[in-house]
């Protein structure tokens, strides 16, 4: 379980969230859905540890994460453009994670080997970024992701770089795999129709705060307001 308690973010003088509450159960792919600017990415990148926050809590589980750096909180994150490193073949970009925890070579290439059989591209290891495809790097980049087994995978507009037909098989592949492995999730993005057929539940953001957070049919059937009806495609 992941946990945010009136966390709130401010740039400058500039209050981006302002005491947001988040609860996103085990196991469970909760989307941040809601228009540009309303503070989807600055949430993710706060929940990785990017960014620090300036008021509020993280926990994921009954470990509080508020004050770890990144790299010990045990998240997996996937950013828009996947962010592969382009002078190394495939096999290497998804060892890298490991590589820095100094796992020995066999224990590198058996986790490696799992999770290529998992995204679906073990045939791929021995190419470059460059020689894929933008649906087989985004394979990749979750690979690279799900490696370490984190406690939590992040997903800031995966889709966002893919035509539409990769994007439709993308969608219920990242699903698959989210199921799959049972691990808790985050999709940030900007389009409905992506929440709503990928996850468990919707938190609507407007202006930094969550307007509505619920199951995408109740969302759809049932909008608090007019512009969570306008947003979902279903207007009064
Ligand atoms: P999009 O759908 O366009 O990606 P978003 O919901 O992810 O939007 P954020 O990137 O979280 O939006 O930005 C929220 C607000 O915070 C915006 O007004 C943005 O200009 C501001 N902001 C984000 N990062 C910074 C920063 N590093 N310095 C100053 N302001 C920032
Ligand atoms: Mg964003």
């Amino acid at each position: 379980q992941l946990r945010l308690n009136s966390f709130t973010k401010t740039f400058d003088n500039l209050t981006v969230i302002d005491e947001l509450n988040l609860t996103v159960e085990s196991g469970e792919m909760m989307a941040l859905l809601g228009p540009s600017g309303c503070g989807k990415s600055t949430t993710l990148f706060t929940i990785c540890g990017i960014h620090r926050m300036n008021g509020g809590t993280l926990h994921f589980g009954d470990r509080d994460v508020s004050n770890l750096p990144s790299q010990k909180r045990n998240v997996g994150v996937v950013f828009q453009n996947y962010a592969l490193y382009p002078h190394m073949n495939i096999r290497e970009n998804i060892a890298f994670p490991l590589r820095v925890q100094k796992l020995d070579n066999a224990t590198i290439t058996r986790k490696v080997g799992e999770i290529a059989e998992l995204v679906h591209i073990p045939e791929l290891l021995d190419r470059r970024p460059a020689q894929l495809s933008g649906g087989q790097q985004q394979r990749v980049a979750l690979a690279r992701a799900l490696v370490r087994q984190p406690d939590v995978l992040l997903l800031d507009e995966p889709l966002a770089n893919l035509d539409a037909k990769l994007r439709l098989e993308m969608r219920s592949e990242i699903r698959r795999i989210q199921l799959e492995t049972g691990i808790t999730a985050i999709l940030v993005t900007h389009d409905q129709v992506e929440a709503m057929s990928m996850c468990d539940r919707i938190a609507l953001m407007k202006d930094g705060k969550i307007i509505q957070l619920s199951e995408p049919d109740q969302m759809y059937n049932d909008p608090v307001d007019t512009f969570v009806a306008g947003f979902l495609g279903n207007p009064p």
